[in-house]
Parts: structure tokens; C-alpha cells; sequence
């Protein structure tokens, strides 16, 4: 559906309302947390909100409208969320006025819910992750109805309708996230996003290739698809269209631009997808692909459906194909019964692939998720003692690898200044690697594409100068 079809009658009460109660345009803050899912959908509500009227503003004391949209994928998120919640009681005694909304993954959570309802009276409204492209119409009644609003409903209610033609306020006009698909099929016994995300949906080819056409022609050059496991992508389409499908016609746009994903379930990557990017113009040489545990007892206590054995297969696979790709992966460490010996393998997968860079967490407890009863739960010292061990392997590996690219010249998109120094730039490779380089007076801007000759490396960063 169309979003100026769907809200019709909200967008226009919610313009004309927000006339008569601010002589000026009143001011929007937001703060997000989470995966990329959750910005590309802070991109949409501030695209929303800036259509009825609103202003960005970057500090909270100047807000009349604050929106916090949050993460449930691991507990520490969570309490992030609401501390930060928390500290929103002194600006509400300062400007009663002030409105204040949490959304994302969390509230829809029904005991975060409860939690929020009875320990912060002075939120006023929140909203689930179902309901983001009903803004207008919420907004509204907010506005309007003196109370306090639960706009929270489960994906049994309400699966979460797709929207079209959305306004998106992007930060960069240089990099942009694309939904390709929402929600997620696989139930992994530890996660939490089946459950806050409700079941796939892709939305359709035309869609997403008229969106990603008008952001090339706009001079975007960097452009990440999203999906929880986007090589589920178009199985509940007409036609079944693949993900690959999808990202053949992407290709054949014309312009300087690149394409990456996130992210792709090892149980689904095919080999036509992994040949596809070899051939492609324009795909990223780079391919995250979450492993989670080297152990083929806690891969299936996990439900993720591949072995280690398959798993390293399809890595050498990667490899053969593109010596030069970019692998990253995610892990848990300590998901329940893990042992020494299960960690021993998950370490030894980390030595056979060596990947350019791992995202490791502590596994953390998910009400309502399967592993959540599940027997010998893990002390949070052994996780943090082999997280330890986890970390100091894959710096040495990580410095490896970016030693031999020591003297190559590569091609790098600015982002900005670099936090350390003024007087360097920050950048990325297309393979995700940060690079700094020294400004020594070139004028240059955040989205530039640059050429850089790689001089030194660490772990996390590599170095050089400009070509
Ligand atoms: N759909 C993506 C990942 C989404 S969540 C995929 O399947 O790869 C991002 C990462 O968070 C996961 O890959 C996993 O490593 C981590 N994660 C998810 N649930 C977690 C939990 N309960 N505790 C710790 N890490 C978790
Ligand atoms: Fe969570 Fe697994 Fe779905 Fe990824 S594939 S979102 S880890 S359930």
C-alpha cells in the first residue's frame, strides 16, 4: 500500500493540529539504538515527522517531541534504552509539554510494556515495530487526547503491513539502507526477532529497484540491502523471485555506485549467490555470514541448520571464488551448555577461516525465546574469561590479514574526520575496513570516493596516504 493512500485522513489532521498547538515548527530529537533495521526505520519516522511539520533538532533540551527507538536483541541494549528513558523525567518537569514516545523491538515486548506503563508515567505514548507506518494517525491522537497511548499490538493482531513511497530523511546522501524485507522465519532458539519482527515479508521487486534507482540518481554510491536473511528474500512473492533475481537487476543500473547485504543465514547462501558477486558490476567485495558457534552440538541446540562442516565449506568456497573478499561473522559466546571444547571449536573455526573482522556477544537470556529454558545456563564470568580469549585471537588474525594489504592502493568513500584527529580523514574500503588518511589540505566531503595507498595496519584500522 501506498503511505499517502493508508493515512489519507491523519496526515492532514496531524499538519493542521501541530499548527494550532506551536507558533513555531515544533522539534523532533531521536536517538536510536540497535541493528541497521532499526535506523533505516528512524530514517522513515523522522521522514514522517518532518513531513507533519516537525524540525530536527540534535539536542534533547530543545525538543517538544522525543523519540527513543529501541533494541531487544540482547539485554544490555534494553537497559540502555531505559536508562536513557529514565533521564527523560528531569526535561518533562522542566516543559510539561514535552512528548515523549518509545518504539522498536523493545515495547513490543509485553513485559517491557508493563514495565514502561507502571515505572515511567511520564512516557506518553509507545508503539511497536507494526505500527510505524501508522505515525500520522498516532501522532495525532496523541496530540489530541489527553492520555497516555499503548500502541502496541502482537504480529498475531497485527503482521505489520509494508508501505510504499514513505518519506525517508537519510542523514548522508552518499549511503543509504534498503529494506528488501521485514521479519524473520528462522526462530535461532537464543534470538528475540521472530518474536518483536514478526514472520517475512519482501516487498516487491519494482519497489525496492524504483527506490534504489532514485537514490543512485540522487549520487548515492554506497548502498546496503536489508533483511534478517535476505536469502529468504521473495519466497512469499508472485513468482518467487530470489534474492539473487533481485540483485541482478540492481546490477544492471548504470552509475558509480556499490551494493552490499545484510544478512545472509549460512543455512541459505547459495553458491549461485556467492558466483554472482564475482560477476557482478557492482556488488561490495565483502560477505558477512554468521556463524555463532563453531560446535555442531550447540549449531543445533541453536536451530541455525547448517554444520560446521557445511559452514567451512561454503567459506572455502567464498574464497576460492574471490581470494580478495572481505568474510566477517558474528558470534555467541556462552549460549547454554556450552563447554571448553565446544568454545575450543568455535576458536578454531575463527583460526581456519580468519576472517577479516568478528562481531562476538555474550549470550544474553530472551524471555519467551526457547534457549531461554534451557538447562546450564552460563555464568557470566566464564563468558566474559572466554570472550577474553576470543578477542585477543581475532586481533592477531585481524592484524594479519591487514598487514598484506600493506602497499596496495584501494578505493575508499570518506565519512569524516577522524575521531582522534582533526587533521586526518576517515574512511571506508569496499571491503568494510576503516582507513585514515592525513587531509594535508585536500578539500574533501563525507560520500567522496577517493583512491588510498595503504601504508601501515592494526587490527581494527588500517592506514595510508592519498593517491
Ligand atoms: N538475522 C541476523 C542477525 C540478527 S541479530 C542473522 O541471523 O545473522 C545480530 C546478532 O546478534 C546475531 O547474529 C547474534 O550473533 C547476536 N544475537 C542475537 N540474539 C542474541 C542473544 N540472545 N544473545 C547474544 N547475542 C545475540
Ligand atoms: Fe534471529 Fe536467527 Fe532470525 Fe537472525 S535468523 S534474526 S539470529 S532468529
Amino acid at each position: 500500500m501506498n503511505y499517502i493512500e493508508k493515512n489519507k485522513e491523519y496526515i492532514e489532521l496531524a499538519k493542521s493540529r501541530i499548527k494550532q498547538l506551536y507558533n513555531e515548527k515544533p522539534k523532533l530529537f531521536i536517538e536510536t539504538a540497535g541493528c541497521q533495521q532499526n535506523e533505516a526505520d528512524s530514517e522513515k519516522l523522522t521522514g514522517m515527522a518532518l513531513d507533519l511539520g516537525y524540525i530536527l533538532t540534535d539536542e534533547k533540551e530543545d525538543a517538544d517531541l522525543i523519540l527513543i527507538n529501541t533494541c531487544a536483541v540482547r539485554e544490555h541494549a534494553e537497559l540502555k534504552a531505559l536508562s536513557h528513558a529514565g533521564r527523560l523525567k528531569h526535561l518533562k518537569e522542566i516543559k510539561p509539554s514535552l512528548i515523549i514516545g518509545i518504539c522498536g523491538c523493545m515495547v513490543q515486548q509485553e513485559h517491557r510494556k508493563e514495565d514502561i506503563k507502571h515505572k515511567y508515567p511520564y512516557v506518553d505514548f509507545l508503539f511497536g515495530t507494526n505500527m510505524i507506518f501508522d505515525f500520522p494517525r498516532l501522532l495525532y491522537k496523541v496530540l489530541t487526547e489527553k492520555k497516555r497511548h499503548f500502541f502496541v499490538e502482537s504480529y498475531e493482531e497485527n503482521h505489520g503491513e509494508m508501505v510504499e513511497d514513505v518519506p525517508v530523511f537519510r542523514k548522508s546522501t552518499k549511503t543509504a539502507w534498503v529494506s528488501v524485507m521485514y521479519g524473520c522465519n528462522n526462530f535461532c532458539t537464543y534470538c528475540v526477532v521472530p518474536y518483536v519482527r514478526g514472520r517475512e515479508r519482501s516487498r516487491e521487486m519494482t519497489c525496492i529497484l524504483s527506490e534504489v534507482k532514485g537514490l543512485i540518481e540522487d549520487g548515492c554510491r554506497d548502498i546496503t540491502l536489508l533483511g534478517q536473511n535476505v536469502n529468504s528474500y521473495g519466497k512469499d512473492l508472485e513468482n518467487s523471485p530470489t534474492f539473487v533475481d533481485l540483485l541482478r537487476e540492481i546490477d544492471k543500473i548504470d552509475g558509480d555506485f556499490v551494493i552490499r547485504f545484510m544478512t545472509s543465514h549460512p543455512k541459505d547462501a547459495t553458491k549461485e549467490l556467492v558466483d554472482f558477486i564475482a560477476e557482478s558490476k557492482h556488488m561490495a567485495p565483502h560477505f558477512h555470514l554468521p556463524v555463532q558457534s563453531g560446535s555442531n552440538r550447540i549449531l543445533k541446540a541453536m536451530n541455525r541448520h547448517y554444520t560446521r562442516e557445511a559452514y567451512l565449506e561454503l567459506c572455502g568456497y567464498i574464497k576460492k571464488v574471490h581470494p580478495d573478499i572481505s568474510l566477517t561473522t558474528d558470534i555467541i559466546v556462552g549460549f547454554p551448555g556450552e563447554t571448553e571444547e565446544d568454545f575450543q571449536e568455535t576458536l578454531s573455526v575463527l583460526e581456519e577461516v580468519r576472517f577479516d573482522s568478528v562481531f562476538s556477544f555474550n549470550y544474553s537470556l530472551r524471555k519467551g525465546t526457547k534457549a531461554a529454558s534451557m538447562d546450564c545456563q552460563i555464568d557470566e564470568e566464564t563468558k566474559k574469561e572466554r570472550m577474553g580469549r576470543l578477542l585477543t585471537l581475532q586481533q592477531r588474525i585481524s592484524a594479519e590479514n591487514n598487514a598484506k594489504l600493506v602497499g596496495r592502493t584501494v578505493s575508499v568513500t570518506v565519512e569524516g574526520d577522524s575521531k582522534a584527529d582533526p587533521n586526518v580523514w576517515a574512511g571506508r574500503t569496499e571491503q568494510g575496513k576503516i582507513i585514515h588518511f592525513p587531509k594535508n589540505g585536500i578539500p574533501l566531503e563525507g560520500g567522496q570516493h577517493v583512491f588510498v595507498e595503504i601504508e601501515r595496519a592494526e587490527s581494527y584500522t588500517i592506514y595510508g596516504k592519498l593517491k
